[in-house]
């Protein structure tokens, strides 16, 4: 297993220092083994509102958005260098703090680097436009960047998805202040400290401020000097940031939870839906935003699908994430632990049938840590809050379908619409179900497919606005028309 990081200690970030916390400090464990790993702040309105102040300065003096759009995207350009120079490094502290195997860490850092350099391109792909051009009637169309950006990202994937945040703000010249989620603040602070070496970016337009999400979080987002918040959590929390934000109208980018559902008809490739049907719901030990958490297979092919799938996932090698041979860790806290738990029970309870796992694992070194089994249910009815709700584990729902129709009234039957994935050789089945499901990104054959220049977002209740791809840089920028009549007068001022 790899060396395990000193224990480290890490302030806020603002304008371009390092700074000690007035609140005090929080305490980063590994959820493996309940080891420290770091000491981040525990932030108070105070150290807050410096930050703000900084990212506000900066941004209204120009030294930043007024940059040229090639001196841009050539800081980002480097930092994309240094992120893939600090991979290995920053891929052990990932994981302490999350659990996740460390290949699957270094994975996210890459796609968080492979993030940066597509907006280091995008940067000088800011286009306007002349719609009107008519004699002395002219309209210019152009696009500038929004301001101050409040950046609220969770624990999951924290790098990648503050990658896809980071990386349109710096290309469209914003400044923003970050704010990590609590369990993930070491690693979001080290990210910044690599970034903040890079030459080019003023002070200020960076700037991290770790602490609670419902003090910290709230009153970044309620403040009026903040034009604009990009989050990234669950669907109660982003409900709660659109109320705040409406004080000063900011604008608003919200990515939140999902319940996706896997559909695999009976022409499927086999072998490969069943390999990506136990991945796309215990990969992250189930903590994805677009896990395949609910698996709806047709009735044709139920029972032999279910064994081998039963069989697959049963073999899922649990352990902790530095163990190369790990392919599942933890869950990442004891609250998670809890929460993962009440749902297994609470599908028990309403008569869901138990068909794999279901238990916390305490056996030896497991006892340290939030190990859960890989579990499923099937016999699932789709009022069981197990079907309804967004778990965040190791958790899947079962249900077989007879035929397209039915599996689309399924998929629908949530207030969640992330994403999805459809396994089938039919063209015409898979267009009728693709257009028929109500989701922001749909995987045919095949999960995931990671890259910065498609869009993601949810439909319903999962989201609001698109992250990466062009998509996700104009929710950084606004529009304005500028109107010139060419007069007389303006040719005279000119001579
Ligand atoms: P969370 O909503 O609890 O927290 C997310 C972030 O918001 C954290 O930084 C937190 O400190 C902050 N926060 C919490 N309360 C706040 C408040 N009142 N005001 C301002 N900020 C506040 O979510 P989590 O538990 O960290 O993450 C898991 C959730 O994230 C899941 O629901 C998952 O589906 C979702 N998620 C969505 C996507 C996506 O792209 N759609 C990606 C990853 C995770």
């Amino acid at each position: 297993m790899p060396a395990k990081n000193e224990v480290k200690v890490y302030g806020n970030y603002i304008g371009g220092s390092w700074v000690e916390p007035s609140g005090g400090w929080v305490e980063g464990r590994d959820p493996a083994t309940g080891e420290l790993v770091s000491r981040t702040a525990k932030s108070t309105a105070e150290d807050l509102q410096h930050a703000i102040d900084a990212a506000r300065t900066t941004f209204d003096s120009g030294d930043w958005s007024s940059k040229r759009p090639s001196d841009r995207a050539k800081t980002l350009r480097e930092m994309t260098d240094r992120l893939r120079e600090g991979t290995e490094s920053l891929s052990v502290l990932l994981t302490l703090e999350t659990g996740k195997p460390l290949a699957d860490s270094r994975g996210e850092l890459l796609n968080a680097a492979n993030v940066l350099e597509y907006y280091a391109s995008a940067a000088r792909h800011i286009v306007g436009r002349v719609p009107r051009y008519s004699g002395t009637d002219i309209s210019l169309v152009v696009h500038e960047p929004v301001g101050v950006c409040a950046l609220v990202v969770p624990w999951n994937s924290p790098i990648s998805l503050l990658s896809w945040k980071l990386g349109p703000a710096l290309a469209a010249g914003c400044t923003v202040v970050i704010k990590p989620a609590g369990y993930t603040s070491g690693i979001t602070m080290e990210f910044v400290k690599l970034l903040g070496k890079v030459e080019g970016i003023p002070p200020g337009v960076i700037n991290a401020v770790a602490g609670p999400g419902d003090s910290v979080g709230s009153e970044l987002v309620r403040s009026p000097k903040v034009d604009k918040v990009s989050f990234t959590g669950s669907t109660e929390t982003g409900r709660k940031i659109m109320e705040m934000a409406s004080s000063n109208l900011k604008k608003v980018n919200l990515e939140c939870g999902g319940k996706s559902a896997d559909i695999i008809f009976d022409d499927a490739n086999m072998d490969a839906a069943i390999q990506s049907a136990v991945w796309s719901i215990f990969r992250s030990a189930g903590q994805s935003c677009n896990a395949g958490s609910r698996l709806l297979v047709q009735d044709t092919i139920y029972d032999s699908f279910m064994a081998s799938f039963r069989s697959v996932a049963s073999a899922i090698r649990i352990g902790n994430g530095l163990d190369p041979k790990t392919e599942m860790g933890p869950v990442i806290s004891e609250s998670q632990l809890k929460r993962v738990m009440g749902f297994i029970q609470a599908g028990e309870d309403d008569g869901a049938r138990l068909t794999l796992g279901g238990k916390r694992l305490l056996e030896g070194d497991f006892a340290k840590g939030f190990f859960v089994q890989p579990t499923v249910f099937e016999g699932v009815e789709r009022d069981m809050r197990i079907f309804q709700e967004e778990i965040f584990g190791p958790v899947l729902c079962v249900l077989p379908f007879t035929d397209e129709d039915e599996a689309i009234r399924i998929a629908n039957d949530t207030k969640f619409g992330l994403a999805g994935d459809v396994w089938s050789r039919s063209l015409a089945r898979i267009m009728k179900v693709s257009q028929g499901i109500r989701t922001g990104t749909l995987w045919v054959n095949r999960h995931l497919n990671p890259g910065p220049e498609v869009p993601f977002g949810g439909y319903k209740q999962s989201g609001l606005g698109r992250e990466t791809g062009m998509d996700g840089l104009m929710e950084f920028l606004q529009t304005k028309h500028i109107s010139l009549q060419l007069t007389d007068s303006f040719d005279r001022v000119r001579r």
